[in-house]
């Protein structure tokens, strides 16, 4: 589908892009930008250097069209007004709102979500949307099939299926905030966990899946659903990984990390559609729509985003992240083909 056409799930899952600016280091080392981008039109422009044979070199330009496109300089503010803000009042008012932040190791992804988690976080307790709500988080990793709790030492949680199909993390700690500083110091403490390792694209967090998980509990009402909000630091997307790796479990690893990227494509295209249709199950369209959210972990413990049947429309947004440096252009045009395929 194309939003280009007067569609109007526009609202409903907003594709972004955000290229983060050379670094210190990366300056001194004489990198040079080779990403535009043209926020009025929603384009990122990729401009490699491509060295021929004969040892001339030819410039080869890609343009990819996004819902939104941030550049360099601007903030995480500009990203959070633009992308985020939506996602926060749904899920206050009983709706389910994800952000995924997608991109290779080093873009910039953890980043962006922990300023924009620290963002959300402010204006939930701010005390300015209307009801009595209780605020719980959890958070939690996913590496391979395995989780780990954020908020307890990284111990081992067991992902399972109730008797309701539900996925359940048991024995996850969910902790229960009252104010934004509360809530702020669990995001922190959560991320603590992830932000030991330097970033290379073997450690941990290159690898994992870090799935920040905040519900909404209505006080007004009985039996109201819960709303969900949940932020997603997805494992680096880099294709290269472990090319030279002949350790089992980490091929295995590999395997499932890609596998992930991909199904959570066919989800989010799916979500979309079915949003777009409002649902309607009649509608020879929606009826046709296939989201396979059983066929990885990520998609399995985010089920109440994906699963159909829930009938609950959902809120999406994904940041494509990017480094600005024209060495990495490869990287980045795969992932903002990655993201343009959401739209
Ligand atoms: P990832 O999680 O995708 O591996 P990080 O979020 O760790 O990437 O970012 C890599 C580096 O770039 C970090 O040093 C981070 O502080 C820096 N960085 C990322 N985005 C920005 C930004 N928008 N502005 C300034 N520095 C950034
Ligand atoms: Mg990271």
């Amino acid at each position: 589908h194309s939003k280009d056409d007067g569609g109007e799930s526009g609202g409903d899952t907003l594709i972004a892009a955000r290229v983060r600016p050379l670094l210190p280091k990366e300056i001194e080392e004489n990198e040079v930008l080779g990403i535009r981008v043209r926020p009025e039109s929603g384009f990122a422009d990729v401009h490699e250097l491509r060295r021929k044979v004969n040892g001339q070199s030819a410039l080869s330009s890609s343009s990819f069209r996004l819902d939104k496109v941030y550049g360099p300089n601007q903030t995480s503010k500009d990203v959070y007004n633009g992308l985020v803000a939506p996602l926060v009042p749904w899920a206050w008012g009983g709706g389910i709102s994800t952000l995924f932040a997608y991109g290779q190791t080093g873009s910039g992804k953890t980043y962006s979500v922990s300023e924009l988690e620290r963002l959300a976080a402010a204006e939930l307790m701010r005390g300015n949307l209307e009801g009595n709500r209780d605020v719980y988080i959890c958070a939690f990793e996913l590496v391979g099939k395995e989780a780990f709790d954020l908020l307890n030492d990284r111990r081992k949680i067991v992902v399972m299926e109730d008797a309701f199909g539900e996925s359940q993390l048991v024995a996850a700690v969910e902790e229960k905030p009252t104010t934004a500083e509360e809530l702020i110091s669990h995001i922190e403490r959560s991320m603590s966990f992830r932000k030991s390792a330097p970033t290379s694209k073997n450690d941990s967090s290159s690898r994992s899946h870090a799935v920040c998980r905040i519900r909404i509990v209505n006080k007004d009402v009985v039996d109201a659903p819960d709303g969900l909000l949940f932020l997603v630091d997805l494992a680096g997307s880099e294709v290269d990984r472990d090319t030279k790796e002949h350790n089992k479990d980490r091929m295995k690893e590999t395997r499932d990390i890609n596998v992930s990227l991909s199904t959570l494509k066919d989800c989010i295209r799916g979500r979309a559609m079915w949003n777009m249709t409002d649902g309607v199950a009649t509608n020879k369209r929606a009826m046709n729509v296939h989201v396979p959210f059983r066929s990885s972990v990520l998609t399995k413990v985010l089920k109440h985003v994906f699963d159909l049947k829930g009938d609950r429309y959902c809120r999406t947004a994904v940041l494509a992240c990017v480094k600005a440096n024209a060495a990495d252009a490869g990287p980045s045009k795969n992932t903002l083909r990655y993201a343009e395929l959401l739209r």
